[in-house]
Formats: structure tokens, sequence, C-alpha cells
């Protein structure tokens, strides 16, 4: 049984002005953690509490589920970076370590270490120089650690942070097949970790980059204060992170109308924006109208071409195969097309810069608007007439628009919803692209060399904690689910000078503890209000209140936080009542 005399549990009153959000304001006022800098936070014994608690159940559950722990290093080598496929893409995300010997003035562009923010790279260089055979798979190691990401913006406490806690994970298999059952091993423990931490979630399609596939899920907390967006359907049950929502907007059997007509140029002086050509007085609505962006892959630009209705899905892009992705500048722009970014259309004949182009992808749902106006390439004139198959130059079709919510499901046809949610976890096939620049390779049974099939599964175990809270909390304080709470029950000593009551508390907390609880004794010399308050902002589940005159009559009280529910129970009764009590709650989560 510890005792808050003799622990750190800085409450405070008032919320600090750096938080923002319910959650991060209980951190900071329940005496969980302190920010040391912008994303950089310190866990104070109580936050620490809980945090050990969801990492001993993330151990739990994936041990179960054939996955072995490691710990890999936090200091990465520059060159397996530079080895694996994505440097470019991870090195702005990335804290660059040079070692004490470098001048300071000739450091060198790259640095000789980095700090990891994930592990791809360190797991598969292991793997190739120590897993040769089939006979030696399949392979599932996770690790749970610090790790370190640049974020730009860092906000909401652990949320989004600088350096903060992932369990990652890394599995190694022989076939997709076999792959996929690991995945789908994962998928199971995920789900009995989060349901274990108390938390309402879902499991949602989640985007897959250049990989492709179906198998990339994230696991999602609802919650307005979330950075992602959900799409999903009560009826079918479809969910999908809106990067790579789909919906049935585009029917299948599309007949596309015939041409109306011949291409027409016609002046539009001083319309730059599909508004300004819906107005007055051209009139020409929104969904008749091909928007055009210009993009740059690599180094080398594409157009994408949407419904002028339409907005980018950005993260769709990542389905083009390019490492790095962003919009063309105006001066670009105008020197590829000849005409600024509102005046573009991507019509055969019509582009200047067309040879230079990497390609030109259109969404889908272009082929709705059938005959169509779209820029001229000169600034100040538009075309119309344009007929989707006839006029347009188009190299591939895609999926790129972000779906609206009240579009069709597309497993159902009903209307899709729109929700917020935080990202907690994410579990994704990944394929041979590790494994074949780390020549990851196994030999089979005739000798035959292969790439193993990889898989990642991460976790946000900090980000977790803060969702928890998130969850659950009202006006007074954290509402702890009992798996994660840093102590299950708080015993307040209202006289922690009289002998008795110590005794009695002693008791019972040792009841409790035989019950399976942690206990945390307040014997602090302070005011009854100010001991309620802070059991109650702290939000241990159960709360045993002893004073001089319960005792008196043989009493103690009983409270449970969760439903603010308070008894009075003899004496004698209280150790078998705590237990029930107590193993009820943990029955509930
Ligand atoms: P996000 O989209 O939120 O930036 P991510 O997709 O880049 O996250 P992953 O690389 O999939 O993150 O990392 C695995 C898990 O680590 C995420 O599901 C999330 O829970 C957690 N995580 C990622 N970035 C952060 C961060 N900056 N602070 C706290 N947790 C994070
Ligand atoms: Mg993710």
């Amino acid at each position: 049984m510890q005792r808050w005399s003799e622990t750190f549990i800085p409450t405070l009153k008032e919320s600090p002005a750096e938080a923002e959000i319910p959650s991060h304001r209980l951190l900071l006022r329940a005496g969980l953690v302190r920010k040391s800098g912008a994303g950089i936070y310190a866990f104070l014994p109580l936050g620490l509490r809980a945090l050990r608690k969801i990492e001993a159940l993330c151990r739990e559950e994936l041990n179960r589920h054939g996955a072995m722990e490691v710990l890999l290093p936090a200091v990465h080598p520059v060159e397996l970076w530079k080895r694996g496929p994505r440097w470019e893409a991870a090195r702005e995300v990335m804290y660059r370590v040079d070692s004490a010997a470098s001048d300071p003035a000739t450091l060198p562009a790259d640095p000789e270490y980095v700090l990891g923010p994930t592990h791809e790279e360190i797991i598969t260089a292991l793997a190739a120089a120590e897993i040769a055979s089939y006979r030696d798979l399949p392979k599932n190691f996770y690790q749970i650690q610090t790790k370190f990401r640049n974020e730009i913006r860092p906000r909401f406490g652990l949320m989004r942070a600088r350096e903060f806690i992932m369990k990652d994970g890394y599995s190694f298999d022989v076939s997709d097949e076999a792959a996929v059952e690991t995945y789908e091993r994962m998928r199971q423990a995920y789900e009995g970790f989060f349901t274990r931490c108390g938390l309402e979630f879902s499991m949602v399609e989640a985007d897959t980059g250049v990989m492709g596939g179906s198998h990339s899920h994230e696991f999602m907390v609802p919650a307005a204060v979330g950075d992602d967006d959900v799409l999903y359907c009560r009826e079918s049950g479809y969910a999908s992170n809106r990067e790579r929502a789909r919906s049935g907007l585009v029917p299948e059997n599309l007949r596309i109308p015939e041409p109306e007509g011949a291409v027409e140029e016609f002046p539009t002086p001083g319309v730059t924006t599909i508004a300004d050509l819906s107005a007055e007085p051209y009139r020409v609505p929104a969904d008749r109208q091909y928007k055009t962006l210009v993009y740059i892959g690599d180094g080398r630009p594409f157009l994408v071409v949407l419904r002028g209705c339409d907005d980018l899905e950005e993260a769709k892009l990542g389905t083009l195969g390019f490492q790095q992705v962003r919009p063309a500048r105006a001066d670009e722009t105008s020197e590829l097309l000849g005409a600024e970014p509102g005046s573009l259309g991507a019509v055969r004949g019509r582009m200047p810069g067309r040879e230079r182009l990497a390609g030109i992808y259109a969404d889908e749902a272009i082929r709705l608007v059938g005959n169509g106006t779209t820029g001229a390439n000169r600034d100040g004139f538009h075309v119309r007439n344009i007929h989707v198959e006839r006029d347009l130059d188009i190299d591939r079709f895609g999926d790129f628009r972000r779906v609206q919510p009240g579009e069709p499901c597309p497993q159902c046809g009903k209307p899709l919803e729109l929700a917020r949610a935080i990202e907690v976890g994410h579990i994704f096939k990944l394929g041979t692209k590790y494994s074949e620049a780390f020549e990851a390779f196994y030999t089979d049974t005739e000798r035959k060399r292969h790439p193993m099939v990889m898989g990642c599964y991460g976790i946000g175990i900090s980000r977790t904690l803060q969702a928890v809270i998130e969850q659950r909390h009202d006006e007074k304080g954290i509402i702890w689910p009992w798996n994660v709470a840093p102590f299950q029950v708080v015993i307040t000593l209202l006289d922690p000078g009289d002998a008795n009551a110590v005794e009695v508390a002693e008791r019972l907390g040792g009841a409790a503890e035989e019950g399976g609880a942690d206990v945390l004794l307040d014997d602090r010399d302070a005011r009854p209000g100010v001991k309620f308050n802070d059991a109650d902002l702290i939000g241990f589940p159960v709360r045993v209140v002893i004073g001089r005159r319960g005792l008196a009559g043989g009493v103690v009280e009983l409270h449970t936080r969760h439903d603010g529910a308070c008894e009075q129970v003899a004496l004698e009764e209280a150790p078998d009542r705590l237990r029930e009590i107590a193993s009820g709650l943990q029955r509930a989560r």
C-alpha cells in the first residue's frame, strides 16, 4: 500500500493555460505528467503507473498472440535508413545525432545517426542477418519504446508529441497467405488490448500508400478532438479513414453521355476559381466543371483532374508511387502549362508542357460530368463542350477525391456518416518492400531464395493513455477504467493522526490488495474537501472514507467514481463489500 505522503502527486486546482482539450488539462491537473518542452513530457509517478499498466496489457495480448518482445536501439546509424526505401521521405521528421567528435563547422549534410521515429530499417537489417531458412519463420517481434518525431505542430499533450511511447511490431512470414494469418492474429491482439484498456473503439480501413491492398487498418477512438476523420455506415458496418474512403457515388455501370458539340473556347476575364465560373454571367455549375491541379512527384510535374465540386484527398496520391509529392507553385504551373492555376485544363492538344508531365490522373467521378467546362491554359479563357473521353488527355483514372458524408456507402448505398477520431493503433501488411531493400531473404525447401513477407503493427501507448482520459472523464476529473487506473482504491483518512483509523485503513487496504487492487492511502494532513476533490480529480475507481466519527458508529464509507454511488458499510462487512465492488468493476473492465 502506497502512502500519499510518500509519493509525488502535484495536483492543480486551475487548468493550465497551455492545455486546450479536457484530457490534456486532466493529465496536468491530476499530476500525471509535466511538460519539459514543446511536445516533450515527463511522466510523474501516477502517470507512469497508468502507462505501465497499459504496457502490461499490451504485452499480455501480444505475447498470447504469438509475438515476442525485443528492445531495438533508439539511435539509428544513418546508413541503415539510406539503404531503406524511404530515407528521402522520412528524413524531415527525424532528429539528427552527430557524434561529439564532429567539428560543428564541418557537420556533414547527413547526420551519422538519427533518433528512431519507427524501426522497419533496424529490424529488417537484423532479420536479413539472422534469418536464413523457411525453418526460422514465421517470426513476429515487437518492442515498447520511446519514439522521436519532429512533429511540425506538436499539440494536445501526449496526443501528438515529439517524444512518445510506441509499441511497434514487425512480422516476417514465408508467404502472403502466412502474412495475412499473422495480420489476423495481430488484429485480434489489438482488439483484446483496446477492450481491456476500457476504450470504445473501432477498426477502420486505412491508407496503404503505394502498397495498395486491403490489409491496413487503424484502431480509432471516437473523439471530437481527434485528428482523423472516419467515414462509416451504420447499415453495412463499412468504416474507413477518410484518407482512403470510397463511396458508391459513381455507379459501376455508369453510361457516359455522348459529346454535345465541338470544343469551344470562350473568354472569362478575371475568372480564377470554380466559384467564379459558376456565378453570373457564366453559370457553369461546379459539377459541370473539370478542375485541374498540378503536383510535383519526386521532381516531376503531374496533373490531377477532378470534378469542380470535388476536393482532392491528397493522401490518395500515395497510390501513384511517388516518394514525395507536393503541390506545384504558381510559377511552376504557368511555366508548364502557360497559365495561372485558375485557367488550367487537361484538354488534348492544348497543353504546351504535355511531354514533361509524369502523368495525367483523373478521378473516376469526372465521368459523371460527361460534357464539361475547363480552363484553356490561357489566362482569362475557358473551353466548353469538353467530353470526358473524347477531349481530356487522361493517362489513368483512379480514386482521388475526398468522400463527403451523405454519399452512398460503397457496400450498401445508405448514406455515409462522418466522425472525428483519435488513431491509437495501426496494423499494416507491408509486403516485401523492406525485405527486398535489405535482402531479407529466406531459402525454401528447394533452396530457392525469396524475400520475407512483412507486416508492421503500431500502438501509440502514451496516446492511448490520453485517449482513455479523453473518453472517460467528467467535470470533476478522470474516471479511470479499472485496468489502467494508477491506483484502483484510495483510502481517505479523515483523521490521519488517529491510530485506530490507520489500523482500520491498513486492514481494509490489505483486503483490497488481496482482491487485486492497487491501494493508495491518503494520509496527508489536509482538509477532507481537498482530499475528496483530489480523489475525484485523479479518478480512482473506488474511494474508502475512514473517519473518527464513522468508526465510532462502526461504519466506513465506500464510493464508486463512475456512478458517484456512496454507501455506508459496517466495519466487519467492509472487506467483503470492497472485494465485491472491486470484482464488479473489474468485470465491467
Ligand atoms: P499520425 O497519423 O497520428 O501522425 P502515424 O500514422 O504517423 O500517426 P504510425 O507511424 O502509424 O503513426 O505510428 C503508430 C502509432 O503511434 C499511431 O497509431 C499513433 O497512435 C502513435 N503516434 C504516432 N505519432 C504520434 C505522436 N506524434 N505522438 C503520440 N503518438 C503518436
Ligand atoms: Mg498510422
